[in-house]
């Protein structure tokens, strides 16, 4: 099922949480996030947070933990993967 881009599911997103969403990524990926958010983010292709929904991350490249199994947004679309950072559509 494809995650809808949209402000509810994007608020219920985990990853910033997470651990594997270093300090690093966090601090580099923020203007970006929030410029995009300003804009209508449901039209960007590229986003980082939420990777359920749109592609892996530029920034994250090391599993150290996934909460997407605790995410609402998981259940409510029936998700089976994890780590959707690390690879798109996520991994097994
Ligand atoms: S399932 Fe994972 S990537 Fe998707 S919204 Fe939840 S925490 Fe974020
Ligand atoms: S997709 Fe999973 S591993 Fe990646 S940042 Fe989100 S919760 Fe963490």
């Amino acid at each position: 099922m494809i995650v809808e881009k949209n402000l509810e599911n994007l608020s219920k997103c985990l990853c910033m949480k997470c651990p594997s969403y270093t300090n690093h990524c966090k601090l580099k990926n923020a203007p970006q996030n929030f410029i995009k958010l300003m804009k209508n983010f449901d039209n960007t292709e590229h986003y980082e947070k939420m990777f359920c929904a749109y592609e892996k991350s530029d920034c994250i490249f090391e599993a150290n933990g996934c909460l997407c199994a605790t995410c609402e947004v998981f259940k409510n679309y029936n998700l089976k993967s994890q780590n959707y950072c690390l690879h798109t559509g996520g991994l097994a």
